[in-house]
């Protein structure tokens, strides 16, 4: 199969500060070009998103490696998932504190197995045992988190109870050359949540999902609601059923706020390179670089 790549980058949905939408572009569209370079030089739909993740984990701006929102007890807990539409092989990590790249330990552990899930300090002595460098752990905090963190802690702050409060969580959704679909998530979570909590972000299904027969899709949102539903999942399985990516994704949001009440937004890329973007937070950053090279990114608002 020859098919002319596509990838689609999301920087969270939520309620982003008006100061920081200009950043949340310029990371979005960065991390997008990054992945279609990939891409463009014949690169694999996982090698994209991967990138275009790093990138995004990279760029303190997101709540997701360096710049994360921090836990009730003031730490940076990662969260990322990666998967193959080609395989449907993947790999996963969760709660680590010592990763700069969590999305590349997810890689590693899906490449290296012979697990697909690794947490905490298990994961990270993976990373380390397989030459992975581990980083003290306040490298990832910046003050900007620091400050919201402490302001929350002496009760002036909304920063763990406030609806649409997560800080940018990033993913990615590629189609390379040959066909293939690759998608990856990578987070901090929630502000302010419990240590060892786990969200949506790097379970299968739910914070992404990708099978070339149907679709990829990275979620973002409200992620004890979106587990409840299986986001991904659901929205690649409605576009197998037939639905565009578009559609999909829009029925999927619908279903979460009925059933759940929780908000989210997601981006979806079918293997005829066709994608969706939807959102029911106020607002969402975005970025996609189509087949004819133009990247075009911004901050939609609901
Ligand atoms: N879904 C993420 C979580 O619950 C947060 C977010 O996407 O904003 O950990």
């Amino acid at each position: 199969m020859n098919r002319t790549p596509v990838i689609v980058v999301h920087g969270g949905a939520w309620k982003i500060p008006e100061e920081e939408h200009g950043p949340h572009v310029e990371g979005c569209q960065r991390a997008a070009a990054a992945g279609w370079e990939v891409l463009r030089a014949g690169g694999s739909a996982l090698d994209a998103v991967e990138t275009a993740v790093r990138l995004l984990e990279d760029d303190p701006t997101f709540d997701a490696g360096r710049g994360s929102c921090l836990n009730a007890i003031g730490e940076v807990e990662l969260d990322a998932i990666i998967m193959d539409g080609q395989t449907l092989r993947l790999g996963a990590v969760a709660a680590v504190r010592r990763i700069r790249n969590p999305v590349t330990l997810a890689r590693l552990i899906m490449e290296k197995g012979p697990h697909n899930f690794l947490v905490d300090s298990g994961a990270e002595e993976f990373a380390r045992q397989h030459g992975m460098g581990l980083i003290p752990s306040e490298e990832l905090v910046v003050e900007r988190e620091r400050a919201r963190w402490e302001a929350w802690r002496a009760g002036e702050g909304l920063y763990a109870a406030e609806l649409f409060n997560s800080t940018g969580t990033v993913g990615a959704v590629a189609l390379d050359r040959e066909g293939h679909l690759a998608a990856a998530t990578s987070t901090g979570g929630k502000p302010g949540k419990w240590p060892g909590r786990v969200g949506d972000s790097p379970l299968v299904g739910c914070g992404a999902y990708a099978d070339d027969r149907s679709a990829a899709a990275s979620a973002t949102g409200d992620g004890e609601a979106l587990m409840r539903i299986l986001a991904t999942g659901a929205v690649c399985a409605r576009v197998g059923a037939g639905k565009s990516p578009q559609e999909a994704a829009e029925e999927v949001l619908a279903l979460l706020a009925e059933r759940t009440g929780g908000y989210g937004g997601l981006i979806v890329l079918d293997p005829r390179g066709r994608y969706g973007i939807a959102h029911t937070t106020p607002h969402m950053a975005w970025a996609v670089v189509t087949p004819d090279g133009t990247c075009r990114a911004g901050i939609r608002v609901r």
